[in-house]
């Protein structure tokens, strides 16, 4: 872990952002942006994934290289920190309850702690492990997402579990059309993908030979 990431504050503020990272891109560095500044968190945290189950349906590229091209992507911003925490389980995933309990006994409980998703994955939560518990730890801000609508998230989630609607914050961000999965097939087809990630990302990936073969 970094040395940045030890020091303990008081009363900071601090982000969380769990992701798979296959690659990180210009749509994860703008939402995260934008709510670091909206909320004043003091920093944010990335968290690549381990291998995660839901994923399974796909190779995901090594932890290493998804890890050290999210460290390449928010090494010119000082409030961004990339944790290893997920991708050194020795179980190779984790859920996000235990990463956030985790980030809560590291640094104690006068941090406020917020976790930030997009509206696709805030909608899945009522199928993670503890999410009450969760909810009842951290703050979640879901930032919006082409195609994903979050009326249909206040009805999922407000008729299923109206209680952790509290928890949950809505920011509406300028619409970011970019996935990793879009840049994958990209990279696959021989397409350019400069623009969509930062330059030293887009070299990592040339240089490795990532994505060549992805489906
Ligand atoms: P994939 O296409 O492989 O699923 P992804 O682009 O969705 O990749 P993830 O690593 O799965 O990226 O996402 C990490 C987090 O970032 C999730 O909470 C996801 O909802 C959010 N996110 C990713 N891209 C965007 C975007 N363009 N706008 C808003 N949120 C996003
Ligand atoms: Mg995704």
């Amino acid at each position: 872990m970094s040395m940045q990431l030890l020091q303990q504050g008081e009363g900071q503020a601090i982000g969380i952002v769990g992701g798979t990272f296959d690659p990180i891109h210009l749509g994860h560095l703008v939402i995260v942006e934008e709510v670091r500044i909206q909320y004043n968190l003091d920093k944010i945290i990335f968290v690549p994934t381990g291998y995660p189950p839901h994923k399974a349906d796909r190779d995901v590229t090594e932890p290493e290289h998804r890890y050290l091209m999210t460290v390449l992507a928010t090494i010119n911003n000082p409030h961004f920190l990339v944790s290893r925490v997920e991708i050194d389980r020795p179980q190779g995933f984790s859920f996000t309850i235990d990463t956030i309990r985790y980030f809560k006994d590291y640094y104690g409980p006068q941090v406020k702690l917020f976790f930030i998703t997009g509206a696709d994955a805030i909608m899945e939560i009522p199928t993670w492990k503890d999410y009450r518990e969760l909810l009842s730890i951290c703050h979640f801000i879901a930032a919006t997402r082409p195609g994903y609508s979050l009326h249909k998230l206040k009805d999922t989630i407000g008729k299923a579990c109206p209680e952790i609607m509290d928890n949950i914050s809505v920011l509406e961000i300028p619409a970011m059309q970019i996935s990793s999965t879009l840049i994958r097939q990209r990279v696959a087809a021989g397409k350019p993908i400069k623009y969509l990630t930062p330059d030293s990302v887009n070299e990592y990936i040339l240089k490795n030979g990532l994505y060549r073969n992805a489906k």
